[in-house]
C-alpha cells in the first residue's frame, strides 16, 4: 500500500513537473487583449485615402509597414549587422507605396503631421533618410495638404514608378524656350525616375527634374 502511494506521489509531481514546464498554454490567459482604436488616425486617414486614389489600380498603398519588412542591412560582418538591424527594429514607414504584381517597395511616403520639430522627430527623420537612401528606396516627404491635392500627389509618384501615368503635362526649357520631352533615366543612380529633356538635344543640354514644380514651392 505504501508503495502505491509513493508511486502515485511521483506520479502526480512528475505531471505537475510536465505540466509547468511544457503545457504552458493556460499562461496565456494571464496576457488578455484590447483591441485599440483605428491604426490610423484622422490626418492619416485623409492622407490614405488621396494616396488610394492617385495610385489607383497601379499601385498598391501599405501604411505602418514595419522596415526591417522592407529593408535589411547590407552588413556582413554579424556584430555590424546586428546593430544595423536594431537600428530599424522597432521602427515602420508611414506609407510603402508597392507594385502590384509582387508587392515589391517603390517609394516610401512620409507624412509630415505638423508637429513641431523635437529630437525624437530629428532622430526619425535622420533614420528614414539614411535608411532610404543605403536602400535605393525614393523617400517623399509629404505633408497633410497633398490629402486635398490627388494631382500632384499623382505627379510625385510617377516620377518614381513606371506603372503610374500622370496627367499629361507640357514644359519649356528654361535655357532656350523649346519643348520638353519625358525620358526615364536608364542607369545610375536615379534609374527607372522620369525626368524632362530638351527637344533639342544634343544642342541644348537643359534637363528638369519631374517634381521640380514642387520643389519650388
Ligand atoms: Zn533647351
Amino acid at each position: 500500500m505504501e508503495y502505491v502511494a509513493i508511486l502515485l506521489v511521483v506520479f502526480v509531481a512528475f505531471y505537475l513537473f510536465i505540466h509547468q514546464r511544457y503545457l504552458k498554454q493556460d499562461a496565456l490567459k494571464d496576457s488578455a487583449y484590447k483591441k485599440k482604436g483605428p491604426i490610423l488616425n484622422q490626418k492619416e486617414s485623409a492622407f490614405y485615402n488621396a494616396l488610394l486614389s492617385a495610385v489607383g489600380q497601379q499601385a498598391v498603398v501599405m501604411p505602418k509597414v514595419t522596415m526591417s519588412k522592407v529593408i535589411a542591412p547590407k552588413a556582413t560582418d554579424k556584430k555590424q549587422w546586428f546593430i544595423a538591424n536594431n537600428r530599424i527594429a522597432k521602427s515602420y514607414f508611414d506609407f510603402v507605396v508597392c507594385d502590384p504584381r509582387n508587392l515589391e517597395a517603390r517609394v516610401v511616403l512620409e507624412l509630415d503631421d505638423g508637429a513641431p520639430l523635437n529630437k525624437g522627430k530629428v532622430e526619425r527623420q535622420k533614420l528614414l533618410m539614411h535608411a532610404c537612401k543605403s536602400a535605393g528606396i525614393p523617400l517623399i516627404g509629404a505633408t497633410v495638404k497633398h490629402s486635398y491635392q490627388v494631382g500632384k500627389l499623382r505627379r510625385l509618384l510617377a516620377a518614381h514608378i513606371d506603372l503610374i501615368e500622370a496627367d499629361k503635362e507640357v514644359r519649356f526649357c528654361k535655357r532656350c524656350g523649346s519643348p520638353m520631352n519625358i525620358k526615364t533615366a536608364s542607369q545610375g543612380d536615379y534609374k527607372g525616375r522620369r525626368f524632362f529633356t530638351c527637344s533639342r538635344q544634343p544642342q541644348c543640354n537643359y534637363t528638369e527634374n519631374y517634381n521640380v514644380v514642387f520643389d519650388e514651392e
